[in-house]
């Protein structure tokens, strides 16, 4: 048997117990939304068909922002009052995939692997109803309400539950639909809902590393795990010049600057980003922006410059990596730049997603001296650390 599969991840929650100032899915571990490799790994699993997205209605920004250039992702569904409610939701709106078998997975489980999704579907497609358990290493007690032990369980015939908890898709939409009609609404997870309705839930191994995050200390734990592997620091050096012409401003870092002079160059001629490109792909060691945009094409006669930083970007995350620093040096007469540097900051932020206390910019003349000097122009020096998976190339 060999249908569709579909997963409905739920990210619907507020996740207050792990602080911060936003829910926990939308949290930043090492440079990246919880909510994105969580997605990516289904998204980026071969036999994945459909991908459900369950949010809050309040989060619709936050879920754009942190899902940007994700492919194949549907329109999020909204969640409910209770988790249960979201799921249902979830499932519900699949119901035009038309997949024959479902994976219902938590949001803030980023670090699921691809065997894993392999073994739930295999699980499900075998069994109907399975979900991943971890076997309890430790002595179970059972206590009382003051705090005294009654029992000492045979942790043998004990098990905790993960997710994706994996369900031949009819069996769990009518589930759920079972349990709305007689008013349930507090099942925790798909598994107790699908036991409630009689059917027989098998386990299958889960993964130890597939953690959920929950509190400040898992957040912290997951951000040291997740830099430790990001071993393979990188710097990368770029350079840039472009001269004055007739005109009335400069492009710099994104911004436009009034100034008594243009700048020449096929694209928008902003020597910042160029030379941040050049810096960020030279930390890659993949060419550099000649050669990815070619002064010779013309589709990129007058073009922003930020699509061109954007695209070093896409590069640093399609490596699985992430940019932990950039620094830039423009050399000039004028224009000043101090009084711009803020919102230089800002727009660099804004373009690349990483947070303004990553970001340098700083400026110097070249005391009168060379081209610089004579006002005939303006150069940029930029570098770029950029944190890799570790790999041997
Ligand atoms: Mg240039």
């Amino acid at each position: 048997m060999n249908g569709r599969v579909a997963a409905v991840v739920v990210a619907a929650g507020r996740g207050h117990r792990a602080g911060g100032d936003m829910p926990k899915q939308y949290r930043q571990i090492a440079g990246e939304p919880v909510i994105r490799p969580t997605l990516s790994a289904f998204l980026g699993h071969p036999q994945i068909a459909a991908v459900q997205t369950v949010i809050h209605r309040d989060d619709a920004e936050a879920f754009q922002a942190a899902t940007a250039g994700l492919k194949d992702l549907l329109p999020p569904a909204w969640g409910g009052a209770t988790r249960q409610a979201s799921v249902h939701a979830g499932l519900e709106a699949l119901r035009a995939a038309a997949p024959d078998v479902v994976l219902i997975h938590d949001a803030a489980r980023p670090f699921l692997s691809a065997t894993l999704i392999t073994r739930a579907i295999e699980a499900a497609r075998e069994h109907g109803a399975a979900v991943p358990a971890i076997v309890i290493a430790d002595t179970v007690k059972q206590i009382d309400e003051h705090e005294l032990i009654t029992a000492t369980l045979d942790r043998n015939r004990l098990r905790t539950v993960q997710t994706p908890q994996a369900f031949a898709y009819e069996l769990i939409v009518g589930s759920h639909r079972r349990a709305a009609a007689a008013g349930r609404d507090d099942f925790t997870d798909d598994a107790a809902l699908a036991e409630w309705a009689g059917h027989r839930v098998r386990v299958f191994a889960g993964e130890p590393g597939n953690v959920k995050l929950t509190t400040s200390d898992d957040f912290v734990r997951a951000e040291m795990l997740r830099m430790a592997a990001l071993a393979d620091v990188r710097t990368g050096s770029g350079f840039d010049v472009h001269a004055f012409t007739d005109g009335d401003h400069v492009m710099l870092g994104g911004v436009r600057i009034p100034h008594t002079h243009g700048v020449t160059g096929h694209s928008d001629a902003d020597v910042a980003l160029h030379a941040l490109v050049d810096a960020i792909l030279g930390a890659l060691a993949e060419g550099d922006i000649g050669q990815h945009f070619p002064p010779s094409d013309p589709q990129w006669r007058g073009a922003a410059s930020e699509k061109f930083l954007a695209f070093a970007c896409e590069r640093v995350h399609a490596r699985g990596g992430m940019i932990a620093h950039l620094d830039v040096t423009i050399v000039c007469e004028g224009p000043r730049v101090s009084p711009h540097r803020d919102a230089i900051r800002a727009r660099i932020a804004a373009i690349t997603g990483i947070p303004v206390g990553r970001i340098g910019i700083k400026a110097t003349t070249s005391e009168k001296m060379g081209f610089t000097g004579r006002g005939e122009g303006l150069v940029a020096m930029a570098t770029a650390t950029v944190r890799l998976p570790w790999s041997a190339a």
